[in-house]
């Protein structure tokens, strides 16, 4: 087997499969595995691949998620969480899915980008051709692979920008999810393992002109699209020293996930918008099923339906988190409401994405 990029989503199936005593090459264009200073929420179904595969990167338990409007810093729904939401650094998730894919058998080649994907059963590389029966395109949502499979399905800006940056942790910070949410607007908040917080801003934006989906930016540009947003929130973004930003880019579920031997996974089959943590979840949700598929046309049938759920909850997260006027205040009103009477009420409505178990999936 041959798997097409060594994100999150190819190194874990990657290390699924040679886990099943079989082989597999993974090509990854990188020449280094190298990660973006950024955090990431593993909820239960995503950390149930990563117990699987043993895969234990540093991580914190997250206690709650709490939601908090922006302009004022008023409380306006703290949901406890369960155990088994975990806050990662990126970097550390990466490395420790490469170890154990490595550990596992996997022959990962880096520095190797994909040039040419034949649904034959052939893989290009500028070190020469590949051939295997199953090729599995894991190179995320601008990669070869999903323009293989679905050639005229274009992505599109969605709108809305994202900041991605780490400062040190002031002490006492509560371990949990911080979502402060303002007009057009939010800032999600959490610590990180080694004394770290991380920070991701959302602002809604008419045009994205960068030709890549990410860059370098100004951190007085992250400063200043949050300086409505008070004291604390001021203080830590004047502590950023560097920032990524990154046009969310969009197109639904890919309509087609397989052609020929090539099966989609993670982002190449769905990119998953941030609002509720869940691309890389799903992605190790892909890997670790498809892994134990030997027929990928019904575990597309099995995936594509939870898939689309989770990423129209998303959906619905992006317009609610950016409320403006009487709108918001009548929405925060009632999330206070719920939260007097039954403050895990919310977090339920999300137990048919939390509690599913990959790993018992047939
Ligand atoms: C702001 C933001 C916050 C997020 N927060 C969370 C979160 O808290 N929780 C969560 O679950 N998800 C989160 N996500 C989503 C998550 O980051 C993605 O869904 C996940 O990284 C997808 O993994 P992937 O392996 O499918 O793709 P990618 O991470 O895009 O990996 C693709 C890999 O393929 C390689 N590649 C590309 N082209 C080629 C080629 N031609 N040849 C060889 N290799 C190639 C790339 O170098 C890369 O290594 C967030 C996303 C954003 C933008």
């Amino acid at each position: 087997m041959i798997v097409c990029g060594a994100g999150i989503a190819g190194l874990a199936h990657a290390c699924a499969v040679a886990l099943q005593g079989r082989r597999v090459v993974a090509l990854e264009r990188a020449p280094e595995l190298r990660e973006v200073g950024a955090g990431l929420q593993v909820a239960p179904n995503g950390g149930r691949v990563l117990d699987a595969l043993g895969v234990h990167p540093p991580s914190l338990e997250s206690e709650a998620v709490h939601l908090i409007d922006g302009p004022s810093a008023r409380p306006v729904l703290r949901m406890p969480l369960g155990p088994g939401f975990r806050l990662v650094h990126r970097a550390d998730l990466i490395a420790a899915l490469r170890d154990a894919a490595v550990a596992a058998g996997v022959d990962l080649r880096l520095g190797q980008a994909v040039v040419g994907i034949d649904p034959a059963g052939a893989v290009t590389t500028e070190a020469g051709m590949l051939h295997a029966p199953r090729i599995v395109g894991a190179d995320g949502v601008r990669g070869l692979a999903r323009r293989t499979v679905a050639p005229d399905h274009p992505s599109r800006f969605t709108g809305q920008v994202a900041w991605r940056a780490v400062v040190p942790c002031p002490d006492d910070w509560p371990r949990e999810a911080q979502v402060r949410m303002g007009p057009g607007r939010h800032l999600v908040i959490y610590p990180l393992p080694g004394g770290r917080l991380n920070l991701v801003g959302v602002e809604e934006r008419a045009q994205w002109a960068e030709e890549g989906w990410s860059h370098r930016d100004d951190p007085g540009a992250f400063l200043r699209a949050f300086r409505g947003f008070g004291y604390v929130v001021r203080r830590l973004l004047e502590r950023v020293e560097e920032v990524h930003l990154w046009g969310l880019m969009d197109h639904g579920v890919t309509p087609a996930w397989r052609d020929g031997a090539v099966t989609l996974i993670g982002d190449a089959a769905h990119p998953t918008l941030p609002f509720l943590a869940q691309g890389a979840n799903l992605a190790l949700e892909d890997a670790w099923t498809l892994a134990r598929s030997d027929d990928p046309a019904a575990w597309e049938a099995m995936r594509r339906p939870r898939v689309e759920r989770a990423l129209a909850a998303a959906a619905a997260n992006a317009r609610n988190y950016h409320l403006g006027g009487a709108a918001r205040l009548g929405a925060h009103a009632a999330l206070r409401a719920v939260g007097a009477v039954a403050p895990s009420a919310m977090g339920r409505r999300y137990r048919w994405l939390y509690d599913y178990d990959p790993i018992s999936e047939r």
